[in-house]
């Protein structure tokens, strides 16, 4: 196993369970990859992921099975609200917006986030005509196409930043928004794909009780860093090395200089890293972006300028170098102490690699007075804590399932390899999870093993 992120862990704990000892090779001194949490004044902080979408069961079913299903909180959906800044100012995201699909009319026609030439459009939207499948283009080709540029910049960017930390424009709209592709195929628009799904999804037999909605996403009480903790602990069956795998052949791996026998290799480290180990030239064409967050914690008190709601996300076109902040303690429950407020700040993405170059105090100062001047919040934190992830967030930029098609092909002829990590099927957590089970299962029932497993 090569790489001790949230994917080699969780391939070699199924593994484990499937009784096939591994020997899993982490390069950095500790295992986790970018999940880690601090507790800092009572507040847990994340310094890289800090949930995950509860509508892949992947991370639950894993979560339940290390014995913590008692820790699982959800996000506190009845106070979700989300601003995008435009204009200089904050502007709730309306109601009913699904991704950038709109969905309720009276929330988007209020909202002063678009103008009426993009209302007008979004309204027409829904009496487009079915269209074949076209070749692979960019989410911001098939927004624009939809609903206009103004959808594309107040809408798509800002969320794919957020999420990705990636750009529309080079973002494959066939990976990233399959479903919306897929409605565009069948119904012609997405609004109305959108709305038939939602209509199917809450069907219910006639006489039953609507079921309480589940919460968007969930984590963990005490951060994201007790499933990395107790997959660790759970990994019965595995020798950990730590040092950096540098060579890959058939039956041995060779790990600063000494090589190591090994019947089969995982592969679950990022692409780039993947693409120095393997002959197969498509994983260096998979791109990643870096990413920072900055948390800050502020004794309550001097966080009364704070709007209610998750936070905010700010558009390329109004951006210094905040790509998105999010208001922490309103998120989840038990993230900080009542006395206390954390704010965790999104930096870098896919245009800014550079701002991971900043010293620590370049990077509070710059914080800070975006913070004042989009906040208002004068008062200094009582603690800042800072993450860099160079070069850790896959990106599925067009043309990525033809790229997925050669790594497969190329490692179809290497029956003693599998891969996994987010470089393939999905960049979320559940997704990593989802993958490496499937691996292991192949690889413990002896299919062949060689294609990155579908999650
Ligand atoms: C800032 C940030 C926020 C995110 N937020 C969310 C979120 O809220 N929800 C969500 O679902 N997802 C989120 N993601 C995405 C998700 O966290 C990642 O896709 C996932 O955790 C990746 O896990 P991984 O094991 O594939 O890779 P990594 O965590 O990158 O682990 C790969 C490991 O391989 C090791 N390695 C590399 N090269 C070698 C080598 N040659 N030899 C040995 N080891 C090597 C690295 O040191 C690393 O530990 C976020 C990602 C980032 C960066």
């Amino acid at each position: 196993m090569i790489g001790g992120g949230i994917s080699g862990l969780s391939a070699a704990y199924y593994l484990n369970r499937s009784g096939v000892d591994v020997t899993l090779v982490e390069s950095s001194p500790r295992l986790g990859g970018v999940i880690t949490t601090e507790t800092v004044e009572g507040c847990v902080i994340e310094g890289g992921p800090d949930s995950f979408l509860a509508a892949k069961p992947a991370a639950m079913e894993l979560i339940a099975e290390l014995g913590l299903g008692g820790e699982v909180i959800g996000s506190n959906d009845s106070g979700r609200v989300t601003y995008i800044r435009r204009d200089g100012r904050l502007v709730p995201l309306p109601d009913g917006l699904m991704m950038m699909v709109p969905t309720r009319v009276l929330p988007m026609a209020a909202s002063s986030l678009l103008g009426w030439g993009t209302k007008l459009r979004m309204g027409l939207e829904w009496f487009r005509k079915p269209v074949p499948a076209p070749a692979d283009r960019s989410v911001a080709a098939l927004v624009r196409e939809h609903y206009g540029q103004e959808a594309v910049d107040y809408l798509a960017e800002p969320l794919l930043s957020g999420v990705y930390g990636g750009d529309p424009e080079q973002l494959s709209a066939a990976s990233v928004l399959p479903r919306f592709v897929e409605f565009e195929r069948k119904y012609g628009s997405l609004t109305r794909g959108t709305m038939v799904e939602m209509a199917q999804a809450a069907g219910r037999p006639r006489g039953a009780s609507p079921a309480k909605k589940p919460p968007l996403f969930r984590t963990l009480q005490r951060g994201l860093g007790s499933l990395t903790a107790a997959l660790e602990a759970a990994l019965d069956r595995t020798r950990v090395i730590h040092g950096a795998a540098d060579a890959v052949e058939e039956g041995r791996v060779r790990v600063n200089g000494a090589w190591l026998p090994a019947r089969h290799v995982v592969v679950a480290c990022p692409a780039h890293a993947a693409a120095r180990l393997l002959p197969i030239p498509e994983l260096a064409a998979i791109a990643y972006s870096s990413s920072m967050t900055v948390a800050l914690g502020y004794r309550k008190s001097k966080l009364a300028s704070l709007p209610p709601g998750f936070g905010f996300l700010i558009p390329a076109r109004e951006r210094r170098r905040m790509v998105a902040c999010t208001f922490v303690g309103n998120k989840f429950a038990h993230r900080c102490p009542p006395d206390m407020g954390l704010l965790r700040c999104f930096l870098g993405g896919a245009a800014d690699h550079a701002v991971l170059d900043l010293d620590d105090e370049a990077v509070s100062a710059l914080v800070r007075d975006e913070l004042r001047s989009i906040l208002g919040l004068e008062a200094g934190p009582d603690f800042v804590r800072i993450s860099r992830w160079p070069r850790a967030m896959a990106q599925y930029t067009v043309g990525h399932s033809s790229r997925l098609a050669a790594i497969q092909k190329a490692a179809a002829r290497m029956p003693w390899l599998s891969l996994s990590g987010n470089a393939y099927n999905g960049i979320g957590i559940p997704d990593c999870i989802a993958m490496s089970k499937a691996a292991a299962h192949r690889l413990a029932s002896g299919e062949p093993l060689a294609e990155p497993a579908r999650a």
